[in-house]
């Protein structure tokens, strides 16, 4: 049978700082996202009618409330879709883990329907659809390097950082970023994060160092609930990896090192006492 198979890859956040809350409710943000070789596998293929999830993960629904499901519907009500779609998701990007497993899986299905189906669908509609969908989808349409503002769809590509290993430590635990983002509304943590800097030191492809401020102001939030998250950090940072930091809402903690520290890496990995945790290496693309 035709299908199309499409990589949807994983994000971190180099920084994520929150200006305010907007007039519609959202937060306004501004953020570094960087997307990671870790990534689930999205099938496409046709059907008579109507839209078919089948995934091999239990912990993801498979129908109207799959993000794909909402990607899925948006391309065919953009377009005369004279029939339906079945979607797989091969799963390997933890979920609700601050990794926007669900917004990359959706992109993958707006790029990947157009590209199958041939849509001939402009960028700018398929950006349109993705913000749609969700505010983490636009960027995760064109993986790479991206400042991100307002709800974390206005993109401005930024020169693609040196690629650098990046561990991926994630408790056994998961986070609804909702609530993580109404308990950071209530709370009064003070994290300055030197933005101007920070982008000035991607631009002028510096190597990224933790002393110059790089932070996620939901961290203080997701630990105070997730004990773990501090846990995990620590160990990290004790091994030597200092940019150590949690992405998105959380809980997943990574670690970017340069590649000459490969062994240490590896064996970081493969000593890791917490068996709960899942924890696995990925490089930046
Ligand atoms: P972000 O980093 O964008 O905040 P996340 O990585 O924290 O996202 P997701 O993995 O996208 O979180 O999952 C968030 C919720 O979305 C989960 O509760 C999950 O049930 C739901 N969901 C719907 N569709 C998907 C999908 N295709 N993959 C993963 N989660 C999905």
């Amino acid at each position: 049978m035709k299908q199309l198979s499409i990589k949807a890859y994983a994000k971190i956040n180099l920084f994520l700082n929150i200006k305010g809350i907007r007039d519609d409710g959202y937060h306004e943000l501004e953020m570094v996202m960087q997307s990671i070789n870790l990534y689930d596998n999205i099938k496409i293929s046709s059907r008579k009618k109507g839209i078919n999830i089948e995934t091999n993960s239990n912990e993801i629904p498979v129908g109207k409330d799959n993000l794909v499901y909402k990607a899925a519907q948006k391309i065919m009500g953009k377009t005369n879709f004279p029939k339906g779609v079945s979607i797989f998701i091969d799963k390997n990007i933890p979920v609700a883990a601050g990794l926007a497993g669900g917004s990359t899986d959706a992109a993958a299905v707006i790029k990947g329907m157009n590209e199958f189906f041939n849509l001939n669908l402009e960028k700018d509609t398929l950006h349109d659809i993705a913000r749609q969908v969700g505010s983490d989808v636009p960027f995760c349409l064109n993986p790479g390097t991206a400042y991100a503002t307002g709800r974390g769809d206005e993109l401005k590509y930024l020169s693609p950082i040196k690629t650098y290993k990046v561990i991926l430590v994630k408790p056994p635990v998961m986070v609804s970023t909702k609530k993580i983002y109404e308990m950071y509304d209530k709370s009064n943590y003070n994290i300055e994060i030197p933005v101007k800097k920070l982008l000035e030191t991607i631009k002028n492809q510096r190597p990224l160092n933790i002393k110059d401020g790089w932070a996620n102001v939901l961290e203080p939030v997701t630990k105070n609930i997730v004990k773990d998250v501090e846990k995990i950090e620590n160990i990290l940072k004790n091994k030597g990896f200092d940019f150590t930091l949690m992405t998105g809402s959380g809980p997943t903690v990574f670690s970017l090192v340069d590649k000459s520290r490969k062994e240490l890496i590896e064996k970081t990995i493969k000593n890791w006492q917490r068996e709960q945790d899942f924890i696995t290496l990925a490089e930046t693309i």
